[in-house]
């Protein structure tokens, strides 16, 4: 019997569903070690910036984050770090950047749907950041942010206060994405796939719009259209699906990152 299209669509892989915290803290390590090992390789890492969370299956104000200093792209599951609401460091033995610390503990706090959050210095979402707008429907994949992103529109340094944290969240508000201005984006998901690829996908976006802009001047997608495309290309399952190719594409090149 041969497959149709249409069959194909029943085919595609579905997030897994877990019974067990144990199996399912190991599931989200291995993918917050997979998309930090993606982040280097997409060239995100800068120096010592940039952080990606994962909230904790059993306890939910606790949170999974790359430790402090190590490069993205020497980043193994054993080597993330789990962190309380307070910031005290309860598993793993390194140290945690007090940036990520007072960003993502209010994400979570204030996203109890969110899973995972992810940011860095990337270089197009910072050249976009400094315009302090926010990106426009130019592109089918750039709908994925239609009406769906906030702008964090102040900078006063590097973040340090959990004060600044909690404006970020509010600014960050029901959306999957946020820009701050003159500093970068900020992503989160349901699952650490999904806030993992919007991040990608909207450095990218920001990309595609600079270098529009720069060589001309680029066409809207109307309203309507880019409402409709944002229901096609912007849900969770689809953000979660872009990341697989890429989470095999790492495994098969790089399986230490589950040591
Ligand atoms: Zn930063």
């Amino acid at each position: 019997m041969p497959i149709s299209v249409a069959d194909m669509t029943t085919r595609v892989p579905q997030p897994p569903v877990f019974d067990d915290v144990v199996a399912e803290r190991l599931h989200r390590k291995r993918r917050l070690a997979t998309a930090l090992r993606m982040f280097s390789k997409f060239g995100f890492d800068e120096g010592i910036a940039g952080h990606i969370t994962a909230r904790d299956p059993e306890h939910h104000d606790h949170f999974w984050v790359n430790p402090f200093a190590v490069h993205f792209g020497e980043i193994s599951a054993s080597d993330l770090i789990l962190v309380n609401d307070r910031g005290d460091v309860v598993e793993g033995d390194q140290p945690v950047n007090t940036a990520a610390f007072a960003i993502h503990s209010q994400v979570h706090a204030a996203r109890p749907d969110v899973v995972a959050a992810a940011h860095a210095h990337s270089v197009h979402g910072k050249a976009w950041s400094s315009l302090g707008r926010l990106l426009d429907p130019l592109t089918q994949d750039a709908c994925a942010f239609y009406g769906d992103h906030g702008l964090f529109d102040d900078y006063t340094g590097v973040v340090i206060d959990v004060e600044e944290g909690k404006r970020i969240a509010a600014a960050l508000g029901d959306h999957k994405a946020v820009i701050l201005r003159n500093h970068g984006l900020l992503t989160v998901g349901h699952t650490v796939d999904e806030a993992a690829w919007w991040f990608i996908t909207m450095d990218r976006s920001c990309q595609a719009q600079l270098l529009a802009q720069g060589a001309g001047t680029p066409i809207c997608i109307d309203d309507e259209q880019a409402a409709l495309t944002a229901r096609q290309v912007g849900g969770h399952y689809i953000g979660w699906l872009n990341f697989q190719p890429l989470y095999q594409r790492i495994v098969s090149e790089q399986p230490d990152l589950f040591a």
